[in-house]
Formats: C-alpha cells, sequence, structure tokens
C-alpha cells in the first residue's frame, strides 16, 4: 500500500522555511511584539524595524563568527544581482572564475561585461560521474595576479559541493553561497566576499546577504556602478539607501534565532551530513536510482538523481507528489529528479522520500 505523508517541500528553493519560524511569523502577523502594529506596516526607519534588524545582523554574526571588519548587507534582490555587482566594485585589472556548473558559469558571463576574466571549467566526467578536477589542473595564472577568485562552493542545479575548499586565491575569495550558507562553519577570513540569496537556507525570497571585508570597500566601484549596486553606498547607508525588503530581512532575523535555538552551525552540519548520507547510501545500494556526482564533491544539499527508466519519470514525480512528497523534479535545464536537503528539512522528510523511493523501485524495478 503506498503511504503518504504531511507535505515535505524539496524545493530548491524558495524553499521550505522552519515550521517554529512560520508559526511565530504568524503569530505576531498582526500584532507585533504587543504594539499592535504588523511588521508589514512598520518603516523601515522605525526603531522597533531597527532593533529587529541589529538583532539579525548580530545573530549572523555570531552564528558565523563574522569579524568586526567585515560588513554584512541585507540587500534587495536575489543573488543573480550580485553577479554583476562583483565585478562593477571589485574588478579593476582581472578576475579569476572557478567554474563547476550553471550558477558558476552565468556568474562568469556577467563579469566578462565588465572586464577581464579567466574562467576555468573545472568539472569533469570521470567514468560517468561528475567531478571537480584537482585544482593544480586549473588553468590559471599565479592568484596574486587577480582582484579575486570567484568560485561556487554549492552548484544548487548539478548537485555538486566543494566538500573541501580550493587553496587557489584563499584570502581573495569571492563566494556565491546561495545554498549552503548557514549549513557548516566557515573561516570568514578566507573569503574577501560572501553572497547569497535568501531563498534557500536564510529566508523568504526577495532579499540576499553579502558579507565582505570592508578594506575591499575602499578603493571604489566603477564610477558608472549605479548607487544601489555600489556595496560601499550600501554599507555607509546601513543596507537602508533605498526601501529594503523589510518582511524578507525581519524573517531572516527568525531563521538566524531559530538555528541558534536549535544549538548552532555545528549542528546544522551534523543533520546535513545525516539527511544526506541517508538518501546517498539509499540511492548508491539500488540498481534503479542513480546519482552522477562523484563522491569527492557531492552536494550535502541537492541530491540530483535519474531513474534507471526515464519513460516513468513523470509517474514518479506524480505518485510522490500525491503521497506528500513534493518539488521533486529535476532543473529544467538537466531533468530527471533533484531532493534539495537545506536547513529546515526534517530527518522524517527524508525518512519518508527513502521509503517512497523503495516502495517505487518495488512496483516499478
Ligand atoms: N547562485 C546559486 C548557487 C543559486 O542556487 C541561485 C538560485 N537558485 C542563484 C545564484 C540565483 O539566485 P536568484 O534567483 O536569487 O538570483
Amino acid at each position: 500500500m503506498k503511504k503518504s505523508w504531511p507535505p515535505f517541500n524539496f524545493s530548491a528553493g524558495p524553499a521550505m522555511l522552519p515550521k517554529e519560524v512560520m508559526e511565530k511569523a504568524q503569530s505576531e502577523f498582526l500584532n507585533w511584539n504587543g504594539t499592535g502594529l504588523s511588521i508589514m506596516d512598520l518603516s523601515h526607519r522605525e526603531d522597533a524595524f531597527i532593533g529587529i534588524v541589529e538583532k539579525a545582523e548580530a545573530d549572523l554574526r555570531q552564528l558565523l563568527s563574522i569579524p568586526n571588519d567585515y560588513a554584512v548587507l541585507f540587500c534587495a534582490g536575489g543573488a543573480s544581482f550580485h553577479f554583476s555587482q562583483i565585478p562593477l566594485n571589485f574588478l579593476k585589472n582581472k578576475a579569476a572564475y572557478v567554474d563547476s556548473g550553471i550558477w558558476g558559469n552565468k556568474a562568469v558571463k556577467e563579469a566578462q561585461k565588465y572586464g577581464k576574466v579567466d574562467a576555468c571549467s573545472v568539472l569533469k566526467d570521470v567514468n560517468g560521474k561528475w567531478q571537480i578536477e584537482d585544482e593544480s589542473n586549473w588553468i590559471f595564472e599565479s592568484s596574486d595576479q587577480y582582484d579575486y577568485v570567484h568560485f561556487t562552493p554549492n552548484e544548487t542545479i548539478g548537485g555538486v559541493e566543494f566538500l573541501q575548499n580550493p587553496e587557489f586565491g584563499r584570502g581573495k575569495w569571492v563566494a556565491d553561497m546561495s545554498s549552503n550558507i548557514l549549513s557548516k562553519p566557515i573561516n570568514i577570513t578566507d573569503y574577501g566576499m560572501i553572497y547569497a540569496g535568501a531563498q534557500k537556507n536564510i529566508g523568504p525570497a526577495g532579499l540576499s546577504i553579502v558579507i565582505v571585508k570592508k578594506e575591499w570597500l575602499e578603493s571604489g566601484a566603477n564610477p558608472l556602478t549605479p548607487s544601489l549596486l555600489d556595496y560601499r553606498v550600501l554599507a555607509e547607508n546601513q543596507s537602508m539607501y533605498n526601501t529594503p525588503p523589510t518582511y524578507s530581512w525581519y524573517l531572516a532575523g527568525l531563521v538566524f534565532d531559530w538555528i541558534i535555538n536549535q544549538g548552532g552551525i555545528s549542528v546544522m552540519e551534523d543533520r546535513a551530513s545525516k539527511r544526506s548520507n541517508t538518501l546517498y547510501q539509499f540511492i548508491d545500494n539500488s540498481d534503479f536510482y542513480r546519482n552522477p556526482i562523484a563522491f569527492s564533491c557531492r552536494s550535502r544539499m541537492n541530491i540530483p538523481f535519474t531513474l534507471k527508466d526515464e519513460s516513468v519519470n513523470d509517474r514518479f514525480l506524480k505518485q510522490a507528489h500525491e503521497a506528500g512528497l513534493v518539488a521533486l523534479k529535476g532543473h529544467r535545464s538537466v531533468g530527471g529528479m533533484r531532493a534539495s536537503l537545506y536547513n529546515a528539512m526534517p530527518e522524517a522528510g527524508v525518512s519518508a522520500l527513502v521509503e517512497f523511493m523503495q516502495w517505487f523501485e518495488m512496483k516499478n524495478g
């Protein structure tokens, strides 16, 4: 008999938020902190809202151990804005781009509009599995030739994660952490800048977060840079040069608070390993399902998989959806399936998925 579950959402983003966060937001939606007002209609200049954003920043700084010589920005819009903003702000002479998939490649294409870019495609097919090429084979000049070195620690579509960071460019990394921020501890001083769209591990869509070394802001952006895309302007105005996405910012604050209450980043890391190991082990032990990524760089956040018989893909997705396991369709550019297992995904969601996959294999294998 096919089982069903309360919906578990495996979307790559916008992705599920922790239930406790949703409930808290719901409980104070019409009456925040006894004020009788909703965050929705508070001005971003109100003391009450300033209190919310100060706590959000302090909590994020605590979670990621962000030193004082780094600025934290809460920006309107998604991660793609930063593909253009980064070269406008930091590309003076030449930049290196490590291209490990679709998002890394999009960043390359935008940067090339503004200046000189050396891009190296580092993903290669080894016996039918995608693998990040050893960095000794990357074709770049010495890292001191570059203003910065851009890479994508987790490729959301391909399901490829740098489980170990490269050495190349350490200290001048610019990292698109959209899909794995807050899932493991990081050493901020290895980076000049980190950015992430919110809609996976941070909060709702419409917000992105930047952590940037203050020293990097000193030399100023390209003079043609619109003020709103100039990180120095955003930093000087406490991320309020114009009206920020206030509600998304507030929700991000609730998520940071939730992570702290769960025990912090190391707890998120443990859970991410457990969740992804459970699913990978099941896939590896099956002849019916297959993951196309080498062990050395399998994402803990996004797990793409294919079925032995692709003609039953649609049946798989339909029956999974009926069972309460939603948004398992792979990205339109690659097809197949993808299970995204961000911080808010409970272990019960992964167990349910494995149980469903077992059942489906039995019926169709
Ligand atoms: N980078 C990565 C790694 C992503 O996963 C995404 C979105 N899935 C983006 C960039 C683009 O984000 P946005 O749609 O917020 O611009």
